[in-house]
């Protein structure tokens, strides 16, 4: 079977034939499939997409495809330009690349699919190309999968902050939470007031107008924003970013008292036990239980605030609004007089919020901490990967790619 027979069956493209295919080198061996127009075609304008006349042929360019038994394939084409009698002379188009781009099309969905299952550069090896091909590859399969979505049917999101790179810059991130489908939807730099803006506008009026509920964490500018912008929504403000809080002030009261424990010279119970105190009990080993008991024992700030921490869990457990509100005011009660700053911090800022937190009893906790945590620890585990990247765009493209659910094109045929 000739390797042309292969190509007419799997990657045909309307007005242009396989002309020869030549295995050229010794050691290093390269395929190259010489293509060229059809008897008869005219070329297409690559500004207004219409045929006319041709004007003259460029020289002969290389395009990549799917290399082949660890043989790199190219495929040869010299370019016609076209005399537009509405744009000039212009460079025609081809069905299977897109613009300047060296790489085919097909070979860039090739690459992209990969590069979800495994990293940029693992992707690069594999393949014998660069990570600056697959780079390009996933950006293409981005742009046009951005440019294909279809956002009909949001009507709950959840907004959220991430922290990334070295010098601790924020993004964006806004998901789309609805039963059935979780997806990332937008991605913006830095969390300011003018970032959620930004989403919105994206985002459109109309669909804003639509959403019914968005479950956020309690940073000001957002709320800010969400009020405004879809005043017709509930916020919510759900679980993972309430106990998020509360984890942060315990990890500080402990950090606060090892260093107090170390400098009256008292052994170090608490040594190691940072992530003992943030994790769920129902989470927790044989050994780590028995590791909790100790540290229970003594009366230490650390103790205490962990134990509020497990007290406030009860809230969640609650059917009606109102005794959840009843509750919460007295834990806000306690802890004010418990004499430990951090979780009197924790207090003041729930009280400060009280009823965007009822509002999740509202929406009859549809939305479980589950739906944006999960997405969360994706994200950062994709933002982890892309430690390298170093610039905000490849971070944006990685998070699109991974988590966006993007649409693809249509093929005959799937090569990978
Ligand atoms: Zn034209």
């Amino acid at each position: 079977m000739h390797i042309k027979t292969l190509l007419n069956r799997l990657e045909k493209h309307k007005g242009f034939v396989y002309q020869s295919v030549e295995l050229i080198g010794e050691t290093d061996l390269v395929l190259e499939v010489t293509v060229r127009p059809r008897k008869g075609s005219r070329p297409v304008c690559s500004v207004c997409g219409r045929e006319g006349p041709g004007y003259d042929i460029l020289p002969v360019r290389r395009f990549e495809f799917i290399p082949f038994w660890g043989v790199v394939v190219l495929f040869l084409y010299a370019m016609r330009r076209v005399d537009c009698p509405h744009c000039g002379v212009k460079v025609e188009v081809v069905p299977w690349a897109n613009g300047k781009h060296r790489q085919t099309k097909t070979y860039a969905w090739f690459l992209s699919s990969w590069a979800k299952r495994l990293s940029w550069s693992e992707v690069a090896d594999a393949f014998q190309t660069s990570w600056h091909h697959v780079f390009t590859a996933v950006r293409m399969a981005v742009n046009w999968g951005r440019s294909h979505m279809n956002l009909d049917g949001v009507t709950a999101i959840g907004v959220d902050e991430m922290a990334w790179g070295r010098w601790h810059r924020y993004v964006t991130v806004v998901y789309q939470i609805n039963e059935g489908q979780k997806r990332l939807l937008w991605v913006g730099r830095e969390r300011t007031v003018r970032t959620l803006l930004g989403f919105f506008r994206w985002f459109g009026k109309e669909r804003s107008s639509r959403l019914a509920f968005i479950c956020s964490d309690m940073w000001k500018p957002y709320l800010k924003v969400i009020a405004k912008k879809a005043c017709g929504a509930v916020d919510i403000l759900d679980r993972f970013h309430i106990m998020a809080h509360m984890n942060k002030a315990i990890d500080k009261v402990r950090a606060q008292e090892v260093r107090e424990l170390k400098a009256k010279g008292l052994s170090p119970v608490l040594k190691g036990s940072r992530w003992l105190l943030l994790k769920k009990v129902e989470n927790m080993t044989f050994r780590q239980i028995g590791k909790l008991a100790v540290i229970l024992r003594y009366n230490l700030r650390t103790v205490r605030a962990y134990l509020m921490k497990e007290d406030f869990q009860f809230f969640w457990g609650y059917r009606s609004p109102y005794f959840a509100g009843k509750f919460l005011d007295q834990w806000c009660d306690r802890t004010m007089r418990s004499r430990i700053e951090p979780m009197k911090d924790v207090a003041k800022m729930l009280r400060r919020h009280r009823k965007l937190i009822l509002n999740w009893f509202r929406a009859k906790k549809m939305f479980s901490s589950g739906v944006v945590e999960g997405l969360n620890g994706k994200a950062k585990l994709i933002t982890k990967r892309a430690y390298g990247f170093r610039t905000y765009k490849c971070l944006e493209i990685a998070l699109y790619h991974g988590l966006g659910q993007l649409p693809e094109p249509e093929f005959t045929h799937k090569f990978f």
